[in-house]
């Protein structure tokens, strides 16, 4: 069965030296990867590689660390970008206090605004939160209902429930198999089958046991794995519903019959 990436950053500089022969290796074990912008100089750089991919799709947005490039010509540029049938979801977007909390407000504005702009164009978003709970939630609550995921996941099940009543999926990678994951695997075990997405956020936060190595799409098959052994599944079990929880938020295809059963 392949897999289904549902966020990762292959135009990182970490991918120049070979990011061709990587992708010719993931085209065999991979079924989709979900490139995710963080400022509007990355959205050509997307359409070109899902023009020579067929298995990536983009999502275009303003990442809160990337806020300085935030303005009215950004907003335009994420609807522009957004006619484009590959580009599935508005991401990442969504606040960030730990680089840059002299900057909240302006955080705030760029998600209500880029909110606004996804459920305009009827589609998701993927976002990013950290040390930002409280604000981002409250924010969140004046979009609702809202079609979308909390990416790399990261809180209890207090929070997860939040999430999940919002109708929001939750996206884990690699920290989830880190010795000190605490917290987050109670909410791997709280959230059901149905809500979860699996992600790298690749070339960061690579899984055990290739942790501290460069980050790369397939390696969603370790977290899979450690979700299984949490939910006392097996893995085919969480990846195929993984997979199919991706393709109905974001519009993905679906696989061909015979990639499927492999
Ligand atoms: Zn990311």
């Amino acid at each position: 069965m392949r897999l289904i990436d549902s966020h990762a950053h292959l135009l990182s500089g970490q991918f120049d030296a070979d990011r061709t022969e990587l992708l010719q290796e993931l085209a065999s074990n991979m079924e989709a990867i979900i490139e995710c912008a963080s400022a509007p100089e990355d959205f050509a750089k997307i359409e070109a590689l899902m023009r020579e991919w067929i298995f990536i799709y983009g999502a275009v947005g303003v990442h809160p660390e990337e806020i300085s490039a935030w303005n009215e010509d950004a907003a335009c540029q994420v609807e522009k970008y957004l006619h484009i049938p590959k580009v599935l979801a508005v991401g990442e977007i969504g606040l960030d206090y730990h680089w840059q909390p002299q900057t909240a407000k302006k955080q705030q504005e760029a998600l209500d605004a880029q909110l606004s702009i996804a459920s305009a164009a009827g589609k998701p978003v993927i976002l990013h939160n950290r040390e930002a709970t409280a604000d981002l939630y409250s924010l969140l609550e004046a979009h609702r209902p809202l079609r979308g995921v909390v990416h790399c996941f990261a809180d209890g099940p207090e929070i997860a429930e939040r999430a999940l009543d919002m109708g929001l999926y939750l996206g884990f990678g690699g920290i989830v198999t880190f010795k000190n994951a605490g917290i987050i695997t109670e909410s791997v075990k709280y959230v059901p089958l149905d809500r979860i997405l699996l992600e790298t956020d690749c070339p960061y936060l690579a899984p055990v046991p290739q942790r501290g190595k460069r980050n790369r799409p397939d390696y969603t098959i370790y977290t899979a794995q450690k979700i299984a052994q949490e939910k006392g599944l097996s893995t085919k079990q969480v990846i195929a519903a993984a997979n199919a929880n991706a393709r109905k938020l974001f519009g993905l295809p679906e696989p061909e019959k015979d990639a499927e059963n492999q």
